[in-house]
């Protein structure tokens, strides 16, 4: 086992570390082999309230934040991005420790998280508004104002690269935050919170809280004095803030959520290539990620040798201790390791299993990658969210038939094609309901592209230039400007 130092383990609020005003801890787990990592502080309403007013002070209009040029703004944030490129070996160690995902995944996924905030930092000075040739006698403009304080609550599948998905573009539309990891991974949090402060953000601009979801993160949603609400998770979780956060305040409220993706490999598809797509698709982060390929639908002319494929390449997958060179480390806790095992032993009753379908070893949250041919769309493990290593063959015979197919579900996340022709790829771009297609690709995401969910996958935008709108306001300014000058 790699030795990782653990330097953080308290509340971040006003760039001070402080236990919880209840003194609680919480234990985070080691999901290789379920030993507690350490104990972190607690936080709850008392300390959510503590961290909210610190943002609300740091939101001041004479604020040292609010002062700051915007450019000065961008540049914290390249300054943040060069420290974490400083410490990028560091913090992938970290995030395997408490996260499980293969060491050179999870330095990777620092690496670019650098690079989302670098994609901000260059926009905190050019946040445009517009003139307007507005009726009557007067000169419009409008300018674009950042929404406030914001509360952002996390998910535990990508760690570093949620937090920075949250922070960069809040950070630089020059709003002030109040951010709760989620309660199995908040160490990478922690270790990202000491570089914001050390790379000179003025106290209270950001503020870190770890503790769980129905305590601290209710708190925070429901917090009268927090402006906008950004959170990534659940759908069920999601349906909670959507309904809980406006009611206070009517707070802004952007979400990204579940999905049930298609990835759709047409008859003219090279077999080996459309396999090895779809199985990143499925596969990536164990299967962890809400933008998961989960339903490869596959045209009836190739599917018996799409389906061998699928089986080889997922049964020489490596999967073990995530600090060698594996491809997969374990799920993230016992709840979900129990939850997946628990639609695998559903699959298996339905569907032919072709890989995989059991756990591996006896501690530890490790599951063979596992493969289900003959999937139909009403069986389960079609139709829910898994958020595991499995992967749904399905079969189909016409484009019209695999898009009515593939739309019917309530998400509405990524979505996939392999084929050579380019106006199948167009159509079904074209007809598929989903936030993102991806075309002889998937999962490619970069900071300068939007990603978010169609119907029940989310509301707004995170990346690209759609995400730092999410973190402003529109204030419209009209000035009285006679026509003709009585001068
Ligand atoms: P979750 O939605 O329960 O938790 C996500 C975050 O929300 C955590 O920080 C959690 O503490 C917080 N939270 C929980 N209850 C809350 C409440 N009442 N008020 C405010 N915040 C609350 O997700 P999970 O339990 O970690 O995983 C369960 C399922 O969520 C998975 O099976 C998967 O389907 C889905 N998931 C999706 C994503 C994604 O990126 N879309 C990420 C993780 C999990």
């Amino acid at each position: 086992m790699v030795k990782v130092d653990i330097k953080y383990t308290k509340l971040f609020i006003n760039n001070e570390w402080v236990d919880a005003v209840s003194k609680k801890t919480f234990p985070t787990i080691n999901p290789q082999d379920e030993t507690v990592i350490t104990q972190v502080a607690e936080g709850d309403k008392a300390d959510i309230d503590l961290a909210v007013k610190a943002a609300v002070k740091a939101f001041h209009r004479y604020s040292e934040w609010r002062l700051l040029d915007a450019s000065q703004r961008g540049r914290l944030l390249l300054k943040l991005a060069d420290l974490m490129e400083r410490d990028v070996k560091y913090l992938g160690e970290l995030e395997t420790l408490d996260c499980g995902k293969p060491v050179a995944q999870a330095t990777g996924e620092a690496a670019w998280s650098a690079q989302i905030i670098r994609y901000y930092a260059g926009k905190a000075d050019k946040i445009l508004g517009n003139t307007i040739p507005a009726d009557g006698e007067v000169l419009s403009m409008t300018i674009k104002e950042p929404v406030g304080v914001c509360g952002q609550i996390l998910p535990w599948n990508y760690p570093i690269p949620m937090f920075v998905w949250k922070i960069a573009p809040a950070l630089a539309a020059g709003c002030t935050l109040v951010i709760k990891p989620a309660e199995q991974t908040p160490l990478t949090a922690l270790a990202l919170a000491a570089l914001i402060k050390e790379a000179g953000f003025p106290p209270g601009v950001v503020n870190v809280i770890p503790g769980y979801g129905p305590t601290a993160g209710a708190a925070l949603t429901n917090h009268p004095c927090v402006d906008k609400m950004a959170f990534t998770g659940s759908t069920e979780i999601g349906r909670i803030i959507m309904s809980g956060a406006p009611k206070v305040n009517l707070k802004r409220v952007t979400l990204e959520l579940g999905g049930k993706s298609p990835l759709v490999i047409f008859n003219d598809a090279d077999v080996e290539k459309a396999a090895q797509i779809a199985h990143r698709a499925a596969f990536a982060n164990a299967g962890q990620c809400c933008a998961a390929g989960t339903r490869t639908f596959v045209q009836s002319g190739i599917y018996e040798a799409f389906v061998a494929k699928a089986a080889e390449i997922a049964k020489k997958r490596t999967v073990g201790n995530p600090y060698e060179d594996v491809q997969q480390g374990p799920q993230i806790d016992n709840e979900m390791f129990t939850k997946v095992m628990g639609y695998i032993q559903s699959g298996k009753k339905e569907a032919r299993c072709v890989a995989g379908g059991d756990r591996i070893g006896k501690t530890g949250f490790y599951i063979q990658p596992t493969v289900f041919a003959d999937v139909k769309d009403d069986m389960k493990i079609a139709k829910e969210e898994i958020f595991g290593p499995v992967q749904s063959i399905l079969k189909f015979d016409t484009f019209d038939e695999v898009i009515d197919r593939a739309n019917n579900t309530n998400y509405g996340l990524g979505s996939g094609v392999v084929t050579k022709d380019i106006t199948t790829a167009l159509a079904f771009a074209k007809h598929i309901r989903a936030g993102t297609v991806w075309v002889n690709t998937y999962e490619h995401v970069t900071p300068q592209t939007p990603f978010g969910g169609f119907k029940e996958s989310g509301i707004g935008r995170e990346m690209g230039e759609e995400g730092i709108l999410q973190y402003l306001e529109n204030k419209t300014v009209t000035i009285n400007l006679p026509k003709k000058p009585q001068m």
